[in-house]
């Protein structure tokens, strides 16, 4: 955990033991769904944790690493900005944040508001930079009439949504993520809300075969996602450890 005093020596055998578990978790999974290990990215959330701890996790291999606060991102990416990293950010997005976030991040995971996708256009266009991948974040408990007030599209506003991407300058619509619901009728059966995800995904991949990642699954449902098809996995406190809670 992080403000334990440990050697760097000592965290970094900790990271390494946790990333084979995971790693081991994630091969048990695509074995046991038939799936090659190689369709599942795990996307290493760093969040919390010092800009060390990415630096020794691109030691130990890591290429994808995510972050969901733009300030803390921001600091982190510039500090490892020697690192062959690819950055993603999965947080709720202000749109006065857009245009910092698209200084650093190279996936933004969870769009869910047309305005959202306007600034972030805007942004990608003034910095003249490589266009952001993008992803709708689905809020699967609204499709029960729930979670008006938390962050994520409506499955039946998807289509939509994915549209406003398509039509705008310098973002690529990349796919759909999720996080398992709280409430609503997926709420305590992940599998069933990621099986869900990739019927949405599958209906969106007809009209946009490029727009093929899943993103779901996190250190307590990797497995599910796993099984239901998800195509990158996020995993934050399985590798790094529990994180404090928030203040
Ligand atoms: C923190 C976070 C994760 C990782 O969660 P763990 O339970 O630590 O694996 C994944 N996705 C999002 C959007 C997060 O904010």
């Amino acid at each position: 955990m992080a403000g334990r005093l440990v050697s760097a020596g000592e965290r970094r055998a900790e990271l390494a033991a946790g990333l084979a578990r995971v790693e081991e978790r994630i091969a048990r999974a695509c074995d046991a769904a038939g799936r090659a290990r190689d369709e599942v990215t795990l996307i290493v959330v760093t969040k919390t944790y010092p800009a060390q701890d990415v630096r020794t996790l691109a030691e130990l291999g890591v290429r994808q690493v995510a972050e969901n606060r733009d300030q803390e991102a921001a600091a982190k990416a510039a500090a490892c900005a020697d690192l062959p990293l690819v950055w993603h950010f999965v947080g709720q997005l202000q749109t006065n944040k857009a245009r910092s976030v698209v200084s650093y991040a190279d996936y933004v995971h969870a769009i869910d508001r047309a305005r959202l996708v306007t600034a972030l256009s805007a942004a990608v266009v003034s910095a003249g930079r490589a266009p952001l991948h993008c992803l709708l974040q689905v809020a699967l408990e609204k499709e029960s009439g729930l979670g008006a007030g938390r962050g994520g599209v409506a499955p039946d506003g998807v289509a939509e949504l994915a549209a406003a991407v398509r039509a705008a300058p310098g973002l690529r619509l990349a796919g759909l993520m999720t996080v398992a619901p709280l409430a609503g009728a997926y709420a305590g059966s992940p599998g069933a809300a990621f099986a869900r995800l990739k019927e949405i995904s599958r209906s969106l991949r007809g009209d946009d075969p490029a727009a093929n990642m899943v993103s779901a699954g996190m250190s307590a449902d990797l497995e599910e996602a796993v099984t239901a098809g998800a195509t990158h996995v996020r995993v934050g406190s399985a590798v790094l450890g529990v994180r404090p809670a928030l203040g």
